[in-house]
């Protein structure tokens, strides 16, 4: 260490000027509160590998040790001043954040709820420093002996605020947030090690390497062969990771992971250009899986106006959606063909869903991906994504209300766009949304079996191992009971694995191991708000829809017979699951106006 970088290292506590524009935030909420700011900690101080450790939840005992610069004996103490920082020191500063931490306070902040151990050493001090302190109060200064790096014990975390201790979740909800932060920060991180224990379980155990494979350490290996890779460099900026192909989707935006200059961010702006870049590549109310770093000059970004740090706020916010956006859609078209996913290039789209055909004159290769530029003003209509509209555009009229054996009666006049079934009923056509309507009496189907005491299981004859991630393997195995109502026996396996023994019988045709991904990425999605009990239908309801046919697969008189035969035996077949018309009829007397015969 030169000796300026030794200075730069000192800690100071932040003049009132400047810790009065530091945006001020309760840090300590949860465990895994803690750990982010000492993991931020051991990232900023250099470290190359990172052990942290649990007891009880976190509650009973977080440490985290580090080999990184360790801290100056004589500034050991000053460390837990608030707004004592070595990353910071004047107003300018706030505008070139480059580090982690900038505020001076976690330290502080840490120890007034729990009793903190610090034990630190610099590579050029002969011996370490510890530092105790209970409650904010100091007890205990000495010289020990102690490995290069920090070593900071937080026990009996909210021991003197019981209110806030009441607030704490289930111990596997709060390891699941310890993991998920550990993980999603490893992310960015790929040449840091991490290791997360809780008890005398591992967590987390991702040595150091290349960024790829930091990404299959994190969303499993399977997942992360699937992904496309980019880097799109302008002016504004820089950005690069990986994508989930337009075929993959998920039913929440949390699959995608954003990063402002190293740091994890929600960020509405930075999820939304993701999600244009695909556009009318994915259907209303589905997300892609994504993560995203995002490089920025460090004085175009205010990362000082959120508690957590997680915010940020961009001086050029219109070029970064630009940028990111166009990132994605590049990396996107060079994904090659897509079935079921076609758009024209002329101003006479007609937008049917989100997937869109050309009309008939401006037909393009039906099954071939073609996207073309977007004029601004096409851009900004792709941006939003079309929503569903309440009623269906033509809501079948009473006359054709199905009756007992209405869909199995209907004449099969063909097929249209390898997407909708045309049929003639008497005085009226009627066409079907074969994707739609199959999902529809999927979810029927295994509504009625959960109803009845649980969806009928499929053994699979050798149980399936599936890399899911450390996070949704926990996720998983906590909610077993509920998964086997849902026709799934899963166990965890170890290693960010489980073991998959069986599928819903209704299907045992899908690939058990994509039924379990999407399972996992439900499951996370649900584990935070509410009891996957209470969220079935939802469950049942993206698993019905991955395994309905699919707009774009011919179909064979029989399987369409089949179809309509099993519409008739279910209930509410106007609509698919989410809610969108699963057929629309035309009377003869609405063709009769169209052709101005009347
Ligand atoms: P901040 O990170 O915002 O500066 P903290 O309260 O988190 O504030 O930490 C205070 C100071 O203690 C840091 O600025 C840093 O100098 C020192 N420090 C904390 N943790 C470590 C660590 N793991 N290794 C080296 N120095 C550390
Ligand atoms: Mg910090």
């Amino acid at each position: 260490m030169t000796e300026n970088q030794a200075k730069e290292r000192r800690i100071r506590v932040l003049p009132p000027t400047v810790a009065d524009k530091i945006a001020a935030g309760e840090v300590v909420e949860r465990p895994a509160s803690v750990v982010k700011e000492l993991i931020e900690n051991s990232i900023d101080a250099g470290a190359s590998d990172i052990h942290i450790e649990l007891e009880d939840a976190g509650v009973g005992l977080i440490s985290v040790v580090d080999d990184g610069c360790g801290i100056p004996p004589e500034d050991a103490v000053l460390a837990f001043a608030r707004h004592a920082t070595s990353k910071v020191r004047d107003v300018e500063d706030l505008f070139h954040i480059r580090t982690m931490g900038f505020r001076g306070e976690a330290l502080a902040s840490i120890a007034a709820v729990s009793t903190t151990t610090l034990v630190t050493r610099r590579s050029g001090d002969l011996s370490g420093t510890r530092v105790l302190v209970r409650g904010g109060e100091r007890l205990d200064v000495g010289e020990v002996g102690t490995p290069v790096g920090t070593r900071i014990e937080v026990v009996d975390l909210f021991g003197n605020t019981p209110a806030r201790r009441k607030f704490l979740k289930s111990a596997a909800t709060e390891v699941g947030h310890v993991t998920e932060m550990v993980t999603r920060t490893a992310l960015a991180f790929p040449s840091v090690g991490f290791h997360l224990k809780h008890g005398q379980r591992t967590l987390v155990d991702f040595a150091a390497g290349k960024p790829a494979e930091r990404l299959a350490q994190v969303v499993g290996r399977d997942r992360a062969a699937t992904m496309l890779t980019f880097h799109h460099q302008t002016p504004a900026g820089d950005v690069h990771g990986w994508l989930s192909g337009s075929h993959v989707s998920y039913p929440s935006n949390r699959q995608i992971f954003t990063y402002v200059n190293g740091r994890f961010v929600r960020d509405r702006l930075v999820s939304h250009a993701v999600t244009a870049g695909y556009s009318t590549l994915l259907m209303h109310g589905r997300y892609p899986g994504a993560v995203v770093f995002i490089e920025v000059p460090l004085d175009d970004v205010d990362v000082n106006v959120h508690p957590a740090k997680s915010e940020v706020r961009f001086r050029l916010g219109g070029a970064v959606h630009d940028l990111i956006a166009r990132a994605v859609k590049e990396c996107l078209r060079s994904q090659g063909p897509q079935l079921g996913a076609d758009r024209g290039s002329d101003g006479s789209d007609r937008s049917v869903g989100s997937v869109r055909f050309s009309s008939p004159g401006a037909a393009p290769p039906i099954g071939r991906l073609r996207l073309v530029p977007l004029t601004p003003a096409r851009e900004a209509a792709a941006a939003e994504p079309p929503r569903w509209p309440a009623q269906p555009p033509l809501a079948p009229p009473p006359e054709v209300a199905p009756a007992a054996g209405f869909f199995s009666g209907l004449q099969v006049i063909g097929q249209a766009f390898e997407g909708y079934l045309v049929c003639q009923s008497g005085e009226a056509l009627v066409l079907i949304d074969q994707h739609a309507a199959h999902e529809r009496v999927m979810f029927e189907k295994l509504s009625k079996g959960y109803g009845a005491g649980g969806v009928a299981r499929q053994q699979l004859l050798v149980p399936v191992t599936v890399d899911v991630g450390p996070q949704a393997e926990a996720q998983l195995a906590e909610q077993a009971a509920e998964l086997a109502a849902l026709g799934f026996e899963i166990e965890a396996y170890g290693g960010g694995t489980v073991a998959v023994r069986s599928v819903p019988a209704l299907l045992g045709d899908e690939d058990p191991a994509k039924l379990v991904r999407d399972l996992a990425v439900e499951v996370a999605e649900i584990g935070r708000s509410r009891q996957l009990t209470q969220a079935a239908e939802a469950v049942l309801a993206t698993l019905a829809c991955h395994s309905a046919v699919r707009v774009g697969q011919t179909l064979g008189r029989d399987q369409i017979q089949a179809l309509l035969a099993s519409m008739d035996g279910i209930d509410f077949a106007h609509n698919c699951p989410h809610g969108r018309p699963a057929y629309i009829t035309l009377r003869r007397g609405d063709l009769e106006r169209l052709f101005k015969r009347t």
